[in-house]
């Protein structure tokens, strides 16, 4: 089997198929997740939201899937309270809202939200202020606590991706696929493009997961552009933890909109998002705009005391949701989030849509019609129950290591803490931080180049570490140092190594540019 595309869903093909005994290659044409899946909000939730939608069987299905992923990926999924607060107005409580919030928690307990094995309950305002001091105190009359979970959507992509090795399959990214192999009506492979170099890969049956720009794939193999997928972008703001100063997520309603939006604690900063709007520009790097930020600039700013301002935005970023094209024009937020796994009959297996949450069970649908496709009996999924690479046992603190260190390693790497911290024994100055003010360890960086296959600056940067989302200024300043750090394992020339500090700087400033 041959998977395009490295997203959280490719890379959940390739783990389902190779678990089940077939021989898989993955091939990614940028990076691991750098599409959609490292551009999410993050969650890996039932989404509360669906429920008003009337889409139970989706919030049962991604609450079963949240527990999954806890389960298997103990090391980089933690389960997260969150806050409704709820407001008065004009000095009035209103009771309709509240009992509208309880049922809806009630409703999402039920759904399989107990699973976590936490219900959900009312708190009165001191506490909901506790969460959030910078709620404004004079309006709020309480709230409510539920739980989902939250992830790094780039290192789980990454590591579904490597347990998808350690299971028998090849993976490559900065490898794209540019043309398909046709034996008469039926595709037996792929054109890719590896280090310049064109390379033939046969395969009994290619999956197309490559996201918003699956139907690009089709084209390859249809001749036609089906225009089958509805993008919809999503951006995110970052904001230092200290204006927010909330120790569990929230989530608050957009003025003027039927919409929620996510108050999210990471690190040391808080992000706020997501926006839902049609988008139909280019599909690489879609923009974050000055209307976008001051959309989630007015949901945090109607719910507390100090107002933010874009000048205290300190990241962002924008991501494309692949959502099926429906006959129904609705808005893009009441658009389904379920999946769909389609075979042309040249044998092609599109897997579009769904979600973050959702992606072993997309995984299972698309391996099950290849598996048809091909004829062979691979019996059901077998991921069910299988631990992603670092989540099998977490080494407990040593004392060679500050506790906070340990548990932001064990937090990222799960067991392969360890090595990161080894090749702090080896060489003690990768024990220095990687970019000033973030807790990343120079170390972080190496191991990305030497056991993450990351590629390029950015790769490293935006992915294996969340700098760039989390300080862009920080990161675009760390650029010089980080790439003369990688240069020797990934064989820069001076050349190669300035040019990717510039490239790295100026889709900084682009970043920069487009909300200012
Ligand atoms: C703003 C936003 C917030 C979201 N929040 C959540 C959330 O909190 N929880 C949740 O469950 N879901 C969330 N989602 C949805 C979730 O992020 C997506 O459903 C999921 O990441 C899609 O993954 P994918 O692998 O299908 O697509 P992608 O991650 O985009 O992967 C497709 C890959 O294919 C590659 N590719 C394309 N063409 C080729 C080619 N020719 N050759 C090789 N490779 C190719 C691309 O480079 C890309 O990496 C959110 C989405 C958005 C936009």
């Amino acid at each position: 089997m041959l998977v395009v595309g490295g997203g959280i869903t490719g890379a959940g093909v390739a783990l389902d198929a190779a678990s089940r005994g077939l021989r898989t290659a993955l091939v990614e044409r940028d990076d691991f997740a750098s599409g959609t899946s490292s551009k999410s909000s993050k969650l890996v939730h039932g989404g509360l939201r669906y429920l008003q939608q009337r889409e139970v069987r989706l919030v049962y299905e991604a609450l079963y899937e949240r527990q999954r992923a806890l389960e298997n990926a103990p090391h980089l999924v933690r389960i997260l309270p969150f806050l409704v607060p709820l407001m008065t107005r004009g000095g009035v409580m209103d009771r309709r809202l509240e009992r509208l919030f309880g049922t809806a928690l009630w409703a999402y307990d039920l759904t399989g939200g107990l699973r976590i094995g936490k219900r959900h309950h009312r708190i009165d305002a001191d506490t909901a202020l506790a969460h959030m001091p910078t709620l404004a105190r004079d309006r709020l009359a309480g709230g409510y606590v539920y739980y989902d979970s939250q992830v790094d959507d780039a290192r789980l992509t990454l590591a579904i991706a490597r347990t998808a090795v350690i299971e028998g399959a090849v993976v490559a990214n900065h490898t794209a696929v540019r043309g398909l192999v046709k034996d008469g009506d039926r595709v037996v492979g792929a054109r890719v493009i590896a280090d310049g170099d064109e390379i033939e890969v046969r395969a009994r049956v290619v999956v197309n997961a490559a996201g918003v720009w699956a139907d690009d794939v089709r084209a390859l193999d249809e001749g036609t552009h089906p225009a089958s997928i509805r993008p919809a972008k999503g951006i995110h703001i970052t904001l230092p933890w200290g204006k927010v100063r909330n120790d569990i997520a929230a989530i608050v309603p957009v003025p003027g909109d039927k919409r929620m939006v996510f108050v999210v604690p990471w690190g040391d900063t808080t992000y706020v998002g997501t926006t839902d709007t049609d988008y139909d520009g280019p599909l690489d790097d879609p923009p974050c705009t000055p209307a976008d930020v001051d959309y989630l600039l007015a949901a945090i700013n109607g719910i507390t005391e100090e107002k933010l301002s874009a000048d205290d935005v300190v990241g962002t970023w924008a991501g494309l949701r692949p959502l099926l094209r429906t006959g129904r024009s609705s808005r893009t937020a009441d658009l389904s989030r379920k999946h769909s796994v389609r075979v042309a009959p040249s044998g092609v297996v599109t897997v579009t849509g769904g979600k973050l949450t959702t992606y072993r069970r997309m995984a299972a649908d698309a391996v099950d019609a290849a598996a048809q496709v091909i004829g062979e009996h691979t019996g059901p999924s077998r991921t069910k129950h299988l631990r992603l690479f670092g989540g099998e046992g977490i080494a407990p603190p040593t004392a060679a290591l500050e506790p906070s260190t340990h548990e932001h390693l064990t937090g990222r790497y799960g067991t392969e803490a360890e090595v990161v911290r080894s090749l702090t024994v080896d060489e003690p100055g990768l024990a220095a931080p990687l970019v000033s003010g973030l807790p990343y360890l120079r170390a972080e960086a190496i191991y990305a180049v030497r056991h993450e296959m990351a590629r390029t600056l950015d790769d490293v940067l935006s992915r294996r570490t969340r700098a760039r989302l989390l300080a862009r200024d920080a990161s675009a300043d760390a650029a010089a140092a980080v790439a003369e750090l990688l240069a020797p394992d990934l064989g820069w020339s001076e050349t190669e190594r300035d040019a990717e500090v510039d490239a790295y700087r100026a889709a900084i400033d682009a970043e920069r540019a487009e909300i200012s």
